[in-house]
């Protein structure tokens, strides 16, 4: 396979389908009816690659791109992508000035980042455009509903001072990848307390946004102006047991793919990999797959002791993972087929292909498919198709 446009063939690759993220997003778009579409590409993109992902995302129609950490919206501008840009999850002493600078829209959920913001406004001359965020329910970040008055007050004194622009008001979901559960109608009604509220006061935002991707797809009362998806963006359902991507027009972006770099014929009763909690229970060709934990391939989805092992598409079939992944390298149990060092495997991909799938080792690793994407080490090279025009 071939390196990211590098003529190199490289024994493992991360491969991500551009064209995918822009068709994805481009069906989000229609499916958020009047309301815009942020995607978001924090932890660089999931996984896919922060640039090259916000370029397909917006050609597929995303007016806006979210990050948490303000260090990813850097360098989005640094890389030269405009277009509103939203920047949440900060601890004192950020990078204001440099973020007033680039133009990335900020958030507040306490006093303490109005204070740090407007004092950045001051030094600069650049007017914040704020979002203020609420907990309606999630208890993570956001203003708990008593300390709301106090920081919409603080927000307007600023603004009255021209240091900020309260654009936005926002919040986020717990557990809206059930939909029907009622803590989502419950944090609907908070939310919409919270804009009322605000909005008695002077509040005047350009954007109220609460939907994250699950929300987006099957919670239309949730969208208001904005809805952030990222998961789905990226063809991956959050709510695997209620839909999967193919039932709402997504397809993921990500395949991982290796080569085969060893196969070898071992009798019976052969321990396989560290701690042999595989052992062949028969006359077997075990192949080995030159990825390991150190490239994120996580360790939970190793085979044995009543592991079933996580799934590789190889040779035509779907096998799983026989024994431990270990730091570099994994084994599987090719029964009796016919395969070369250099054939190809397929850790997971699109299902429509006969791919397994992200969804599926996170399945086989007790996890979500987020933390599958995400976790390819940077020793992992990105192979881009799809877009050329977003490299
Ligand atoms: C990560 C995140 C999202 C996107 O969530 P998905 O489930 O991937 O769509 C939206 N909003 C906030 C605040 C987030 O942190």
């Amino acid at each position: 396979m071939d390196d990211h446009r590098g003529g190199a063939v490289s024994h493992a690759a991360v491969r991500i389908d551009l064209s995918a993220i822009r068709d994805n997003v481009a069906e989000l778009r229609a499916r958020a009816g009047a309301a815009d579409v942020m995607v978001v590409v924090k932890g660089d993109a999931y996984g896919h690659g922060l640039v090259p992902a916000a370029r397909a995302a917006q050609a597929g129609g995303a007016t806006w791109l979210g990050t948490a950490a303000l260090s990813e919206a850097l360098a989005l501008r640094a890389a030269g992508i405009g277009g509103r840009l939203m920047s949440w999850l900060f601890a004192p002493g950020e990078r204001w000035t440099d973020a007033l600078a680039a133009g990335i829209d900020v958030s507040a959920s306490a006093p303490w980042t109005v204070e740090e913001i407007t004092a950045a406004a001051r030094e600069t001359g650049r007017t914040a455009r704020l979002h203020l965020k609420v907990d309606s329910g999630l208890g993570r970040s956001g203003a708990p509903e008593a300390d709301w008055p106090a920081l919409i007050d603080t927000a307007l004194k600023a603004q009255a001072e021209g240091l900020v622009n309260v654009v936005g008001l926002w919040s986020h979901f717990a557990i809206a990848d059930s939909p029907r559960h009622p803590t989502n109608t419950a944090q609907i009604a908070a939310f919409e307390n919270a804009v009322a509220w605000a909005e008695a006061r002077g509040v005047r935002p350009e954007v109220r946004h609460l939907a994250n991707s699950a929300a987006a797809l099957l919670l239309p009362r949730a969208h208001f102006d904005l809805v952030r998806t990222g998961l789905a963006s990226y063809g991956l359902s959050p709510m695997p047991d209620v839909v999967g991507p193919g039932d709402v027009g997504l397809r993921p972006a990500m395949s991982v793919r290796a080569r085969l770099a060893l196969v070898k014929r071992v009798p019976a009763g052969h321990g396989v990999s560290y701690g042999h909690v595989y052992i062949t229970d028969r006359e077997t060709n075990l192949g080995l797959v030159p990825l390991g934990y150190a490239d994120g391939v996580p360790r939970h989805g190793s085979g044995g002791e009543g592991d079933p092992g996580a799934p590789v598409l190889v040779g035509g079939r779907v096998r799983r993972v026989a024994g431990r992944v270990c730091m570099d390298q994994f084994v599987v149990d090719l029964g009796d087929d016919d395969l070369r060092a250099g054939d190809e495997v397929v850790l997971f991909g699109d299902a429509a292909a006969g791919e397994p799938t992200a969804q599926d080792w996170a399945q086989a690793c007790r996890t979500i498919s987020y933390e599958i994407v995400t976790r390819f080490a940077p020793r992992m090279p990105r192979t881009y198709i799809g877009m050329e025009e977003a490299l």
